[in-house]
C-alpha cells in the first residue's frame, strides 16, 4: 500500500444530507480512497426523530457520540430486540437484519455508524417506505390481508429521516414483542478499562460482544503528552475516529516511507493492515479515539513487547547498542504491553542518559 493516497479526512468535508430533524454525512471509499474495508456515517437525529425502518447488505456497528436513542431490530427467529442507548454505547446489526433508530431525550442523538464495506452508501439502503411505495396496493392488500384503501395514505417516496413522536417506556415497548435471545447492544464506556500510565483502553470484540462478528474496536484515552504505543494490526486495516482532543499519528509504510497526520474531533484516519503506527497527544486535553477493524477480534503487535521478547544480544546487535546504552535499553524493555505510554519523565530523557553515560566514562 502506498502512502500517496490520502489517509485522513474530516466528516466536516463531507456532503451533508439535511433532513427534517436530522442529518447524515458519509466517509466511504468515495471520499477517502483508503477506506476500503469499512465505511463510516456520522448521523444526528433530534428528539423523537426517526432514521426510518430499513435494512442493508452490510453489517452495521455504531457508537453513540452524544445524547440518547432507542433502537429496534428483528432477528432470524422472529425475536425483536429493543434498547435505550446513551453516550459510549454500541449496537451491531448483522447483514440484512431490519432495524430502526429514534433520537430520544431533550437533545436527541449523534452517532458514528461503521459498515463492513468501504463501498457502502447511506443513500442506497432498503427503506420500508420506498419498498411499500414500489409495491402495488393490491399486492399489499393480499399480503397483509386487509382492504387496500388502508394504504391510501402511504408516502409516495421514502421518508428516510423524519420527525416522530417520542417513544413510551422501554418496558412497555419490550412487553409488546416476543423478545430476541440475542444481545445487539453493548455498553462500551461502562466496560472496566485496562489502565496504563499514559491512559486507558477498552476493547470490544466477539469476546465480550459476540454478535459483532465483523467489527472489532478499541476505545483509547491518551493523557496529554502521552502516546498510544508503536504497534501494528496483523488482521485488518484500522479505521480511526477521533472523538476528543488533538492527536498526531505517524504511519510507517516500509521501503523508507513514513507519514504524519494531525487530527481533531470529527476526523477519520486509515492505517493499512500491518503498517506500524503511533498516536501522540499533542494537546492539553485527553485524546479520545476509536480504533475499528473489519475483524471478529482486536489484534495488535507491540514493538516494545517484540523487542523485550527477543534474545538480548540479537536486539543489541540490531540497534548497535553496546556498554551502558545496551544495559540501560535492554533493562527498560517491558514484556507486558503498555498500550498507552506516559509522557517521558525528566530523569529518563536521552540527554540525562547521555549525561549519566559521560559520568561513567
Ligand atoms: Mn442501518
Ligand atoms: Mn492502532
Amino acid at each position: 500500500m502506498s502512502l500517496t493516497h490520502s489517509h485522513n479526512r474530516s466528516f466536516t468535508d463531507s456532503h451533508v444530507r439535511l433532513e427534517e430533524g436530522g442529518w447524515a454525512r458519509e466517509t466511504t471509499i468515495r471520499e477517502l480512497p483508503t477506506s476500503k474495508e469499512l465505511a463510516g456515517v456520522n448521523m444526528r437525529l433530534g428528539p423523537g426523530v426517526y432514521r426510518e425502518l430499513h435494512w442493508h447488505s452490510e453489517s452495521e456497528w455504531a457508537y453513540i457520540i452524544a445524547g440518547t436513542a432507542r433502537i429496534s431490530v428483528l432477528d432470524l427467529e422472529g425475536g425483536c430486540y429493543i434498547d435505550d442507548l446513551k453516550e459510549g454505547d454500541l449496537w451491531y446489526f448483522p447483514t440484512g437484519f431490519p432495524h430502526g433508530i429514534q433520537g430520544t431525550g431533550d437533545e436527541g442523538v449523534e452517532f458514528l455508524l461503521i459498515f463492513d464495506d468501504g463501498n457502502f452508501s447511506e443513500d442506497s439502503t432498503f427503506l420500508l417506505t420506498d419498498y411499500l411505495a414500489k409495491t402495488p396496493k393490491s399486492v399489499l392488500a393480499k399480503n397483509f390481508r386487509v382492504d387496500q384503501r388502508i394504504f391510501d395514505s402511504l408516502s409516495e417516496k421514502e421518508k428516510y429521516i423524519f420527525q416522530g413522536t417520542m417513544p413510551g417506556s422501554l418496558e412497555d415497548d419490550r412487553k409488546a414483542v416476543i423478545p430476541s435471545k440475542t444481545r445487539f447492544t453493548h455498553r462500551m464506556l461502562d466496560q472496566k478499562p485496562t489502565k496504563f500510565p499514559g491512559g486507558e483502553v477498552r476493547i470490544t470484540d466477539t469476546k465480550n460482544f459476540p454478535v459483532s462478528k465483523t467489527t472489532a474496536a478499541a476505545h483509547v484515552t491518551i493523557m496529554p503528552g502521552g502516546m498510544r504505543e508503536m504497534h501494528w494490526h496483523p488482521n485488518a486495516d484500522e479505521w480511526s475516529f477521533f472523538l476528543k482532543g488533538h492527536a498526531r499519528v505517524t504511519i510507517f509504510a516500509a521501503a523508507g516511507r513514513a507519514r504524519t497526520f494531525n487530527y481533531v474531533a470529527g476526523d477519520v484516519g486509515i492505517v493499512p493492515q500491518n503498517h506500524a503506527h503511533y498516536v501522540e497527544n499533542i494537546g492539553d486535553e485527553p485524546v479520545e479515539m476509536l480504533e475499528m477493524f473489519r475483524a471478529p477480534y482486536f489484534e495488535d503487535f507491540s514493538t516494545e513487547q517484540w523487542l523485550a521478547q527477543t534474545p538480548a544480544t540479537t536486539v543489541a546487535e540490531h540497534l548497535n547498542l553496546t556498554g551502558f546504552n545496551k544495559e540501560k535499553f535492554l533493562k527498560s524493555l517491558s514484556k507486558d504491553k503498555t498500550a498507552v505510554k506516559p509522557p517521558l519523565r525528566k530523569n529518563k530523557s536521552m540527554s540525562d542518559m547521555n549525561k549519566a553515560l559521560e559520568e561513567l566514562l
